[in-house]
């Protein structure tokens, strides 16, 4: 077997294709030697080898040695120099690699092969003493923090004295003597830690550098990082040996990185920075402050430092040329190491790099505007859920965080605000020019309003899936949920963390994309839709076949669903309509009725007010399809719950308080989420539906007779589990329509169909096919009642299973594939067979998730419905499930 791959000197026996074997930083290396780039000569040891290890008792397989031998050997030819030699030896670094960049990996050691005779050597052949010591003290340092856990402060510490006594502050004012004495303190603290010198033998430092490597394969912070990003641990790391280059050889020397093009905003200039005269990290350890590589960029940042272009300006020439050869071979923004020996440019390291939302936009399509990418694969480049990051507003970074409380990020962007208390209390300060934070335990339907003056909703209790998340991912505003540290009194009106309290009226900033809750106005920057936005978005319109519609029943939310490109409404939820305050009183009064007769009496009072929606929302849809769904919460949802409000409902029914009372607990129920709701209602009380319909047809009479598209509505009979319920509804609904369009003369179209949100719905679909003429999935029930999770009450043991590792994700967040995902398809498979161009769609939260999209492409659903401010997400998932 080979375990050991060569490069430099302009080939390599590897290549970028090869990252599994080589890990990232390997297959590049290889890479750019073959691409004839300056690259250090070196070899790596593949990941074949970390698996081997830990497949047979950390022991390394029989055949390395001799082929780390003559790796190290062939180095040697290609440097003049040999390894372990003490008149002209060769210095490596041991540099770890894994397929994926891993934070959490052994840190790399450097100048490996110095020892107290070496040094000598490395110091005449360079004619530079200081050069020499100040390396191998490096070494000691690092090598004995990678490899022999002695931690780092134990050295810092001496140097820190050692210059206090010198009366110096910059590493850079000491000279040779002071670093020969420094190593020997060094050498000192070493023994004193592990009881055993400093190793000076080259061979014993390799394999030990090695051996760390593969360990920490193996470390805590490994092993977390891989369950959080899902690598799986057979994966293993490479190892790359590589002969040293030097920065710190003096003022034609030097250590840098740099990105093709701005991480954070993606124009296409070169971005990076550089130290004259150091090594390795220097510039990322914040010793110095690094300098500019360009001219430009020195003058935007008002340095005084010389940059790269003016201080080395041949290597500078020299490095954008490779700059931008790396980038059109690798055809992404290419994130750079390199070092400057004496005036020679070498190249350490190239890899995709990573960068902001808006940078991988714009990079994307300008790459594709190049010529570069396809613009399907300018499409592929970014990812949907970053969306998310350039629609709403966002906490500056620059801004400092004076973090309260951090709960969990339940709707993405920031706001700010005086804290609120109640619903009624946001819309009243609002109204008298407030921004407000709406502050509760959780929250219920009846905060809908409150929600809505609200920049931005906090609560202590509930999960990503709770009233408040879902709510507020609909309305687009940030959220916060689940905050458990704090405390809220709505009888102090306070809210307690942590010793302080805040009241009523004080400032709060929260970031519903980190689940941070800050104290007062914290610094923000505005969502700028750029160009680019608007270019990717037609690219990926062009590619995918899947339709886009949205969740919306107020005309604010279906306006800026169509900004954000809806197809159409996939999801009205009628109740949302049902909580206003000139609505409220006489769906009370629907509900605590005792007859058909007083029931139809409240109805009729609803209806004006019902249709008016269905003519704005139709308006406002100019011809696209609305599914609209009839009556689906339990309807105590909606009860009175104070006397006050008791009595006010009494009053316009003329009804006793205590028989209205006595009517408002008999509806109370265990299970509400499994009980009197749904179509239940509708097959219960006929005239609940009859009503919707009826407001739903005139509508769309309204709409066929006014000129242009008229919306052809789709109604939607939620809940159903057994064909016969669906029956019932579908007559009544079906001869309201027939009633409508003989009375006003016009004749309108319109489809009616089911939510398959039941198991049972699912396996009945054929048969309930035969019926409906669409069916949308609504995943959300779907999950619930498939893993029988109440997600009200699912954080307190989901959240546990997924630490734990018994599901990947929150199947909430993004649809069980395995589980719910099989019913999906069997009903889909099933409908189909029955109705062969029925209408399929999804309406959950997983609409707008873009591996649940990738699911809804390969079952072949017709269209996803997400909230208003997924759309745009949903769409370029979407185009890259096409792809
Ligand atoms: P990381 O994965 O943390 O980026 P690297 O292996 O890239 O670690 O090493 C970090 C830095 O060490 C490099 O950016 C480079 O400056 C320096 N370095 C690594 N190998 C060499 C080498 N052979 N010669 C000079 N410097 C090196
Ligand atoms: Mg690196
Ligand atoms: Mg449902």
């Amino acid at each position: 077997t080979t375990w050991v791959y060569t490069f430099g000197d302009g080939k390599a026996e590897g290549q970028s294709s090869m990252r599994n074997l080589l890990g990232g930083k390997g297959a590049n290396l290889a890479e750019m030697s073959n691409m004839g780039l300056p690259v250090p000569p070196g070899f790596t040891i593949t990941t074949e080898v970390c698996t081997w290890y830990y497949a047979n008792g950390q022991a390394y397989p029989p055949e390395l040695k001799s082929q780390v031998e003559a790796g190290l050997a062939q180095v040697g030819r290609q440097t003049g120099k040999i390894f372990g030699d003490p008149a002209n030896p060769l210095l490596v670094s041991v540099r770890s690699g894994a397929r994926a960049s891993m934070p959490g990996m052994m840190d790399t050691i450097l100048n490996l092969g110095l020892n107290d005779v070496t040094v000598e050597a490395v110091a005449q052949g360079a004619g530079d003493q200081r050069f020499a010591y100040d390396s191998y003290r490096r070494f000691i340092q690092m090598y004995s923090n990678v490899v022999l856990d002695v931690e780092h402060h134990n050295f810092e510490e001496i140097l820190e004295h050692y210059k206090d006594r010198k009366g110096v502050s910059l590493d850079t004012e000491l000279d040779a003597a002071d670093w020969k004495h420094l190593i020997g303190e060094y050498k000192q603290k070493v023994v004193h830690e592990t009881g055993k010198p400093f190793p000076q033998d080259p061979h014993e430092q390799l394999w030990g550098a090695v051996g760390a490597v593969f360990s920490s394969w193996m470390n805590q912070r490994a092993i977390t990082y891989r369950r959080l990003h899902q690598i799986p641990e057979s994966w293993g790391t490479a190892v790359n040996v590589q002969a040293m280059v030097f920065g710190n050889m003096g003022d034609t020397s030097a250590t840098g990185v740099a990105f093709t093009r701005n991480p954070s905003t993606g124009a296409h200039e070169l971005y990076g920075e550089f130290l004259i005269n150091a090594q390795g990290e220097d510039v990322v350890a914040g010793i110095r402050t690094p300098q500019n590589i360009t001219e430009i960029a020195r003058i935007a940042a008002g340095s005084d430092k010389p940059s790269m272009e003016t201080a080395l300006p041949a290597v500078y020439e020299q490095f954008i040329k490779v700059a931008a050869t790396l980038e059109k071979h690798y055809r992404d923004m290419q994130d750079l190491e390199f070092t400057v020996e004496r005036g020679k440019l070498w190249m350490l390291q190239t890899r995709n790099g990573k960068r902001t939302a808006k940078a991988s936009l714009r990079i994307a399509v300008e790459l594709a505007n190049e010529g570069v990418l396809t613009r399907e694969e300018a499409v592929l480049r970014v990812d949907p859920a970053s969306l998310d990051q350039l629609l709403h507003p966002t906490i500056d970074p620059k801004a400092e965080r004076r973090v309260l409380a951090s709960g969990l990020p339940a709707s993405p962007g920031a706001a700010q605000g005086e804290i609120v208390f109640n619903s009624d209390e946001a819309e009243a300060m609002k109204a008298a020019g407030h921004k407000v934070i709406l502050v509760r335990v959780e929250t219920s339907p009846e905060d809908i309003h409150g929600m809505h003056a609200a920049e931005g909703i906090l609560t202590t209790r509930g999960g990503m899936t709770s009233h408040a998340a879902v709510v507020a991912r609909g309305m687009g505003k940030p959220c916060v949920s689940g905050a458990g540290s704090l405390r809220v009194d709505y009888q102090a009106q306070t809210m307690t963390v942590a010793g302080q309290t805040l009241k009523k009226g004080d400032v709060i900033t929260i970031d519903g994309s980190t689940g941070q809750v800050l104290l007062g106005e914290v610094a923000m920057l505005q969502p700028e839709l750029s160009g680019e936005f608007g270019t990717l978005m037609g690219w990926a319109d062009q590619t995918r076949r899947l339709k886009v519609r949205t969740n919306a029943e107020t005309p604010a939310d279906a306006r800026v669903a169509v900004k954000f490109g809806a197809e159409g409404i996939g999801l009205c939820r009628t109740e949302h309509m049902f909580f206003d305050e000139d609505r409220i009183v006489a769906v009370r009064e629907m509900i605590l009725a005792d007859d058909e007769k007083g029931r139809r009496a409240a109805l009729a009072k609803l209806l004006p007010m019902q249709r008016s929606d269905f003519v704005e929302l139709f308006d406002i849809m100019a011809g696209l399809p609305v599914t609209i769904r009839l009556l689906d919460p339990p309807l105590h949802e909606f009860l009175p719950h104070t006397d006050e409000e008791i009595a006010e409902v009494a009053k316009a029914m003329g009804a006793d308080p205590r028989k209205l009372k006595a009517r408002a607990e008999e509806l109370h129920e265990f299970n509400p989420m499994l009980g009197f709701r749904g179509c239940r209602l509708a097959v219960a009380y006929p005239e609940i539906a009859e009503m919707q319909a009826r407001a739903i047809f005139e509508a769309a009479a309204d709409s066929a007779a006014k000129s242009g598209k008229p919306v052809v509505p789709e109604v939607m009979v939620p809940l159903v589990a057994i064909k016969a319920e669906l029956d019932i509804v579908k007559a009544r609904i079906v001869a309201m329509a027939e009633a409508v369009m003989a009375e006003k003369g016009v004749t309108f179209e319109y489809i009616v169909g089911t939510m398959i949100e039941l198991p049972r719905a699912a396996l009945q679909a054929g048969k309930i096919a035969e019926s409906a003429e669409f069916f949308s999935f609504g995943t959300n029930d779907l999950t619930q009642t498939t893993f029988g999770i109440s997600r009200d009450d699912a954080a307190s043991f989901l959240n546990p299973y997924l630490a734990k590792g018994l599901l990947e994700v929150d199947p909430f967040v993004s649809l069980d594939q395995d589980g719910v995902g099989e019913l999906v398809k069997i009903a889909a498979e099933r409908g189909r067979a029955t109705r062969p161009d029925i209408k399929l769609g999804i309406c959950g939260e997983h609409g707008g998730d873009p591996a649940s999209i990738h699911f809804c492409e390969t079952v072949g659903l017709d269209y996803v419905s997400c909230s208003p401010f997924r759309v745009p997400i949903a769409r370029l998932a979407a185009a890259q499930a096409a792809l």
